[in-house]
């Protein structure tokens, strides 16, 4: 393949962007190679500035699961921009989201857009803080729940993706009331209740957590993780914002059948526009401004283009049979991975949920972050090159999970498991 104009471009923009990028995995520093620039995509077919095409199991980390440029997304977006781009004042748009959203998703009663997945972690931590009176926040290691301050500690994504602890420029003073205790270890939750139950505002954590590789909750994390903060007077945060309409229509909650008391959304609630929210029951949510005194606003919030192609991408999740073929699709390209790595007589492990995938190098389970961080790196860095010359677009970090979309069709799926066939058979 031939990257022509994408080097040129990334030239470019290295003179007039930090990194060359506007976000910082895509550079793709981890992976030792140059980001290549996108010219446009259709369906699951991705297509750069030089023209190489490819499949694409990035779905611009996550919002995509409908496909690119769906015809009726597009439609959405078409009719909402004929009435004007911006309003700063309520539209239907916002109410028809809002609605479809509680319905979908078992805890929410109410709900607040905002305009990233940071925002409305951001904002569920102080909602947590301001209706309990409390300040510590749990997190768990390798959960990546935006850049804001208080949760960018033991982050995944791009903060382990770089290899960094969290990040200068956040006072030790704030971080003070973050404590990272490891994923799906419950014995390490308990034992920082005993201690400080009555400091607990909220436990934030990612059901599935997807930003370290795609790592499950171990069966009963969720459901005492849910008696935990219950009988210590502290709210749990589920951040729903890649789970969210991926593992099922509802959710993790919705799959693992547990209520959190507030959810974080993004990503497929925007169908590509930038969008986040967070929604509680009643009690919760009536606290927020200007019903109750936690303030949280936004200029662009609710933004009526960004509404249409979430309610156009939610209209389309809603159709029978949607979930069962996402998982079909899953399911074999995590079988196939599975059987192309046994091949090669490379050691990897897969998991999956619903419409998403980690494949990690290493020989033993992935279960939390200390055990995705023993995957083989220079390993991964390989597949993700060889991958690209065969025409497949994955993240480029080990530390991300891999979506599939209704768009991706049994042929794309078994070229992908050429590829990966191919690709693995020559791996270091
Ligand atoms: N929370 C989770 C679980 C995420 O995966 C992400 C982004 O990947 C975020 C929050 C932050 O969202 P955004 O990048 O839209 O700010």
């Amino acid at each position: 393949m031939r990257f022509k104009n994408s080097e040129l471009l990334f030239d470019k923009a290295l003179r007039r962007m930090p990194g060359g990028v506007n976000s910082p995995v895509r550079s793709c520093k981890s992976v030792g190679g140059r980001p290549v620039f996108i010219d446009r995509a259709l369906g699951a077919e991705i297509v750069d500035a030089d023209g190489n095409s490819y499949i694409d199991y990035v779905g611009s980390w996550g919002p995509m699961i409908v496909g690119h440029n769906h015809p009726l997304v597009l439609e959405g977006v078409k009719s909402a921009l004929k009435r004007g781009m911006s309003f700063g004042a309520p539209t239907d748009l916002e109410v028809e989201l809002a609605e479809m959203i509680c319905q979908a998703v078992p805890s929410i009663e109410m709900v607040r857009m905002v305009n990233s997945g940071t925002e409305a972690a951001m904002s569920a931590v102080r909602l947590a803080r301001g209706v309990t009176g409390r300040d510590l926040i749990v997190k768990f290691d390798g959960c990546y729940h935006g850049h804001a301050d208080t949760l960018l500690v033991s982050a995944g994504s791009g903060v382990a993706t770089q290899g960094i602890p969290g990040s200068p420029g956040i006072p030790q003073d704030v971080v003070r009331n973050t404590i990272s205790l490891p994923y799906n270890d419950m014995a390490a939750v308990r034992r920082l209740f005993t201690e400080r139950s009555r400091e607990i505002a909220a436990v934030i954590v990612e059901p599935v957590a997807g930003n370290m590789g795609l790592v499950t909750p171990a069966p009963g994390f969720l459901a005492s993780l849910r008696q935990e903060t219950e009988n210590n007077g502290s709210l749990l945060i589920f951040d729903e914002v890649m789970s969210g309409f991926r593992v099922a229509l509802g959710g993790a909650q919705e799959k693992y059948g547990i209520r959190p008391d507030i959810t974080c959304l993004g990503k497929i609630i925007g169908g590509g526009m930038p969008v986040g929210a967070y929604g509680a029951g009643q009690e919760i949510m009536r606290h927020v401004a200007p019903e109750g005194n936690i303030y949280q606003a936004g200029t662009l919030s609710g933004n009526p283009v960004a509404m249409a192609a979430g309610i156009a991408t939610l209209n389309l999740l809603r159709q029978p049979g949607v979930y069962e073929t996402l998982e079909r699709t899953a399911k074999r390209l995590t079988d196939g991975l599975g059987q192309a790595a046994a091949e090669a007589g490379i050691p990897v492990q897969v998991n999956a949920v619903g419409a998403m995938l980690g494949l990690f190098f290493s020989d033993k389970p992935v279960t939390d972050f200390e055990s995705a961080k023993k995957s083989d790196l220079e390993r991964f860095a390989a597949y993700y090159r060889g991958m690209l010359e065969h025409g497949v677009f994955l993240a480029p970090s080990q530390f991300e999970a891999i979506f599939v979309s209704t768009a991706h069709t049994t042929a794309q799926i078994d070229q992908t498991l050429a590829a990966a066939k191919a690709v693995m058979a020559g791996l270091p």
